[in-house]
């Protein structure tokens, strides 16, 4: 059999990277100049695979089926796969009606898809629901066929998958730039799901918090391979709680040092998840960037939303740890939470400069469909357009502020970051220059 995977260029429009938010996709976007730079910039300079599309690649060949990558129209192939986004899935749909043709099936993969197959359905034969590397199998062997709505069930051994077959794939278009600046680069994905399950988290919708693991063995088995094979040089580990065991953590970097692999990586944790030491060695096994969820400095506020928080001295020592040991902070916060007030956004602003990372990104709280937290909110939406559910625009009614207050705080949120002379002397030129 032929298939065709597809990631659409077209609904990336924007930057719809369909691996970030959960699989939900991403999309930057500005209301004035600071933001709409910033937006640019990581239109143009971040590009990360969808990482399911590796795993079903390896599994489909090795059943013995061609596989192809696409982000455009596919030649002749009679099963097509594309991934779904909530902020391009109506130019996803109209590609779909527009590729059909007799004898061939098409159907959609990712967390929108997962928790709307009916939208997908209209214009498509089937759509596989969670992580879809169990039902692509079962498909592969010939014992399902792609028809309707396929639950596909959770891997819990990840060392029974093949490692991610990338042939085929614009590798050399992949970046991260300005985190990671060595190309090629690649996503890798040691673990999957994670214990906090924060009420309002994505990636709960299909990796759940059921959390599964690699082994250090295991793990540089695939960076080898990923090196000998695409000659890769950085790494972005795309697990969404990369230290929720140190020990583990602690293991792959020994393993990567024992080793000599030689490779620079990033990762997405929380800063109570992390020590000295645990740090020190990460760096020496290459880890030059960290993504910090920080979200908001108010606690209670934090705790509200379904996320235990951390306290403030925890993520300070880390941050000025990280810059000590030459690890770049990228800050995530959350503007706009139901509680949030003009006085607890400033704050939040306030903080996030305080802290002072080498990048900083200010998001609007976004109840994803399928998480528990869109379920708490049911009675607050205001808007069932997906397509604003981008995390640029309050989609909630909110008890203390109205949604152009927030708008205005999240762009004066990057104005008053990034227009600072503190920034500018302590990370302005290294990042855009590299
Ligand atoms: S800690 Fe991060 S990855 Fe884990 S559930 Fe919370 S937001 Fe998601």
């Amino acid at each position: 059999m032929k298939v065709a995977l597809i990631d659409l260029k077209e609904s990336r429009n924007g930057c719809n990277n369909k691996d970030k938010a959960g699989g939900f996709g991403n999309k930057s976007h500005g209301e004035d100049l600071i933001s709409r730079i910033y937006a640019y910039f990581k239109h143009s300079q971040v590009d990360v695979p969808v990482m399911h599309f590796g795993y079903m690649a390896a599994i489909f060949r090795q059943h013995g089926h061609t596989v192809k990558f696409y982000d455009a129209e596919p030649e002749d192939e009679e099963l097509v796969i594309m991934a779904s986004s909530i902020v391009g899935y109506d130019e996803e749909l109209s590609f779909a009606r527009r590729i059909q043709k007799p004898g061939r099936k098409i159907g959609f993969i990712n967390a929108f898809a997962t928790v709307k197959p009916e939208i997908f359905l209209n214009a498509s034969d089937f759509v596989i629901k969670g992580e879809p590397e169990q039902a692509t199998i079962e498909i592969a062997k010939g014992n399902v066929k792609p028809e309707g709505v396929i639950d596909s069930a959770l891997i819990f051994d990840l060392e029974s998958l093949p490692f991610p077959d990338w042939d085929g794939f614009p590798v050399s278009r992949y970046g991260y730039y300005p985190v990671l600046k060595k190309k090629p680069l690649i996503s890798i994905l040691t673990s999957r799901g994670c214990s906090f399950d924060c009420s309002y988290c994505p990636y709960m919708v299909t990796q759940t918090e059921r959390w599964r693991r690699r082994s250090a063995k295991h793990v540089c088995d695939e960076i080898e391979y990923l090196q000998k094979k695409y000659k890769v040089r950085s790494l972005v580990f795309r697990d969404i709680m990369y230290t929720q065991s140190k020990q583990r953590a602690i293991q792959i970097s020994e393993e990567i040092i024992r080793r000599g692999i030689r490779v620079e990586w990033s990762c997405e944790t929380r800063a109570d998840c992390l020590e000295e030491d645990t740090l020190r060695l990460l760096h020496r096994s290459g880890l030059r960037v960290i993504h910090l969820g920080i979200e908001s400095p108010e606690d209670q506020i934090v705790k509200d939303s379904g996320r235990i928080p951390i306290k403030e001295m925890q993520q300070e020592k880390i941050v000025r740890l990280c810059e000590k040991i030459g690890i770049d902070v990228i800050g995530f916060y959350i503007l706009g939470f139901v509680a949030d007030t003009q006085k607890s956004m400033r704050r939040t602003i306030d903080y996030a400069k305080h802290l002072n990372t080498p990048l900083a990104q200010f998001d609007v709280m976004t109840p994803y469909p399928g998480t528990k937290f869109y379920d708490e909110m049911r009675d607050r939406i205001l808007s069932h357009n997906w397509k604003e559910y981008t995390t640029h625009h309050p989609v909630v009614r909110l008890d203390n502020v109205s949604h152009e207050e927030v708008l205005d705080f999240k762009n004066r949120a990057y104005r008053e970051y990034y227009f600072r002379s503190s920034w500018m002397l302590k990370h302005g030129l290294k990042t855009v220059l590299g």
